[in-house]
């Protein structure tokens, strides 16, 4: 693909790298992309865009691409490229042999959180109603399963509570574990703008991003905490507005449980949650805690906004619920303006949720115990469903090194580089006896697969995204998919080799399937989305034009729930052999492990991981800009440049995860969320030492 000549076609699209959503045209001379062009009408992004939705789309045309199925019977044999029908075949008979072999609960799938609802929705299916397991899980698990889990305690719905446009009404911004300017560039823009308009800003993050003093913004509060200590910062902010009686009781009483408010009260009222206590923990002066609490409690109008930085940590779901409480406590949910709005990671780690991806939920979030759900779904699919949770990602891989899961299907995700403890995942996979891989790129993870089926890209896809705000975008097929098949199709294909008999013809009727089954999506059609241009769910008969906020009228779980939020400290401890604390994050030019943009031919892509370090802990090092250091931890260790930075406190080092070499989940730990096994990958205690170089 390359940007040139005059368009003579154009088709509009969405961006398939993060959650804002950017609707773009792509215009094209016959059947040759020419260029992404950020639509004026697109409801996330107004015409605006960022470079990787503009310009990192080359990988679609990038040699690396495989175009043929491929099958081999052991990892040790080369790949021989066979023809679809055969693939197919010889991945059916794979899976069904080892379920008659080891039972029906040996083999599982992972969808990807890049794919669309609807191929996320026939992946699960493919799990429920032909593997007849709930074994399925996503890449979701690893970013943002702990909002699923705190907001569904809390507020009684697994999503963002705001539309974007929210945030031109809002007068105090708290951004705790994210980086908008980076990681959210469209939407990071749109925060700028509202706070050159005079909003206030307070950054919790140890790190200095660029929100903390970029070009006429400066935050009001920057909280540079410790890494892993996010639950006891929360805990302080509340415990402030508790004891100095800034708690808007009126709201409590009218829209919460007020006995839960009341022994959540109780319990942040205690010393041990005050800010002079919490300074001690966390690093961050307690004038600074109490002054944040003061402005975000009587500032007006409070939004929160949150990223990776606070769900991947053994206490992840602990801190979603925190930043709940702390929107509960000051009235900030409901109305235009505030609310807790969780910046998700990927295009459609959202819709990847609500398609029913975890083991224990059925689309929109219904647990699989609940018979009157499970008769929905039996009802249409004409099977029974295992009333059963079944395996998450983590719980997948030990029940295969423990010789009892046995089969995987892998669509559009690469664990071997994205999933923590890479010893561990290439143990559970290497004792798999199917792998088949789903995917554009023959990726780490196809080092252990035994069949490889061609992936297409988002411009060979027909179907729909959900972005951070709950809005449903359409995507369009802008090419022909190159590899003959959708991904929707290939697992059809394989779901009828398998013994079902599925026949969708289009996507459209996968997703009347879904509106069918799924009451917050019960309005949703692509009629509806060609007249609308988006909706953003619920859509139904009782929000017909969607829900741009969310518990407007009361939560959606009736009261909203005070949780008592205990500070347990991660188990990963600095000491005189691992000195140093690593957390983890993207720079704007990349995207995850950078499979994508890696393979887009443009300089601007051609950077490199580098570890950012305090000028001081450089100082006792030896260490200067640019120089090779070894970094270890007690799981690994890697090699990387070192980059001498004051946006580092003292203690604490970074770096990004974009580049194979840099392997940074052979540093990382095997700590995880204590609710949803959502890796902790922002705190690893490191060393950081000269070295010679790779
Ligand atoms: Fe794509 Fe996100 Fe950039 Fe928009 S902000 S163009 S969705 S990467």
């Amino acid at each position: 693909v390359a940007e040139m000549g005059t368009p003579t076609r154009s088709v509009v699209t969405t961006c398939a790298y993060c959650g804002v959503g950017c609707s773009f045209k792509a215009e094209l001379q016959g059947d040759q992309l020419v260029r992404m062009v950020p639509w004026k009408h697109g409801k996330a992004n107004r015409g605006h865009s960022c470079v990787k939705g503009r310009f990192a789309y080359g990988y679609a045309d990038h040699p690396d691409r495989i175009l043929s199925p491929m099958i081999r019977d052991s990892i040790d044999e080369p790949w021989r490229e066979v023809g679809w029908k055969e693939a197919l075949s010889f991945a059916a008979g794979k899976m069904r042999g080892l379920q008659e072999k080891y039972g029906q609960k040996s083999i599982g799938v992972i969808t990807s959180s890049r794919c669309t609802n609807e191929e996320t929705y026939l992946v699960q299916k493919l799990a429920r109603a032909v593997f007849g397991n709930n074994n399925t899980d996503t890449c979701a698990r690893v970013c943002h399963s702990p909002t699923g889990y705190g907001l569904g305690q809390t507020f009684g719905t697994s999503a963002g509570t705001q539309d974007f446009d929210s945030v031109e009404q809002t007068d105090v911004i708290i951004v705790i574990g994210a980086n908008p300017t980076d990681a959210h560039p469209v939407f990071g823009s749109r925060m700028k703008k509202r706070l050159r308009e005079g909003a206030k800003l307070i950054v919790i993050d140890p790190r200095k991003i660029d929100l903390v003093k970029s070009a006429h913004i400066a935050a009001n509060h920057h909280l540079p905490l410790r890494p892993g200590t996010n639950v006891a910062v929360v805990s302080a902010l509340a415990h402030v507005i508790v004891t100095e009686g800034l708690a808007d009781e009126a709201y409590i009483r009218e829209r919460c449980d007020w006995d839960e408010y009341l022994a959540y009260a109780e319990f942040i009222s205690e010393d041990r949650h005050s800010p002079e206590e919490t300074q001690a923990l966390t690093g961050v002066p307690a004038e600074e805690l109490r002054a944040a609490a003061r402005t975000f409690a009587t500032g007006g109008n409070g939004a929160i906004y949150y990223g990776l930085g606070v769900t991947e940590h053994s206490q992840g779901s602990t801190t979603v619920m925190g930043i709940a409480n702390l929107a509960m406590l000051t009235g900030n949910v409901g109305r235009p303006g505030v609310g807790v709005n969780p910046l998700r990671g990927q295009n459609n780690v959202q819709g990847s949720c609500d398609m029913g991806s975890f083991p224990h939920e059925l689309p929109g979030y219904r647990h699989v115990k609940g018979q009157e759900v499970r008769d929905i779904f039996q009802k249409t699919w004409g099977v029974e469903i295992d009333p059963e949770p079944g395996l998450r990602i983590p719980n997948m891989l030990d029940a295969a090194v423990d010789g009892t899961f046995k089969g995987l299907y892998c669509q559009g995700e690469d664990i071997l580089q994205s999933d923590p403890d890479t010893k561990h995942v290439s143990a559970g996979l290497a004792a798999m006896e199917c792998v088949i891989v789903h995917d554009l790129f023959l990726n780490e993870t196809a080092n252990y697969a035994h069949v490889f089926l061609p992936g297409s890209t988002f411009l060979e896809k027909d179907g729909t995204f959900t972005n951070a705000e709950r809005r449903i975008n359409r995507v369009r097929e802008v090419m022909a998919p190159k590899a003959d098949y959708a991904d929707w199709e290939v697992t059809q294909l394989l779901a009828n080799a398998m013994g079902a008999n599925w026949s969708y013809s289009h996507p459209s009727e996968i997703m009347a399937e879904i509106a069918m089954t799924t009451p917050s999506f019960a309005g949703v059609t692509y009629d509806v989305l060609e007249e609308k241009g988006s909706v953003q769910w619920p859509c139904n008969e009782e929000h017909p034009d969607g829900t741009p906020l969310m518990h407007v009228d009361g939560f959606v779980r009736g009261k909203g729930r005070f949780i008592v939020t205990e500070y347990v400290a991660t188990e990963e401890k600095t000491g005189p052999r691992f000195p140093l604390l690593l957390t983890t994050g993207r720079i704007l030019s990349q995207y995850n492990v950078g499979a994508q943009t890696r393979r887009t031919d443009n300089s601007i892509w051609h950077d490199e991981d580098v570890l950012e370090i305090h000028p001081h802990d450089a100082e006792v090092r030896g260490l200067t800009d640019g120089q090779w250091v070894r970094l270890a931890s007690r799981s690994g260790e890697t090699s990387l440049r070192a980059k001498v930075s004051d946006r580092m406190s003292p203690g604490v080092v970074y770096t990004t995860f974009h580049h194979p070499d840099t392997q940074a989940n052979v540093i990382t730990t095997d700590f995880s969320d204590w609710a949803t096994n959502c890796p902790e990958y922002k705190v690893t205690a490191v060393q950081v030492s000269l070295s010679n170089g790779p």
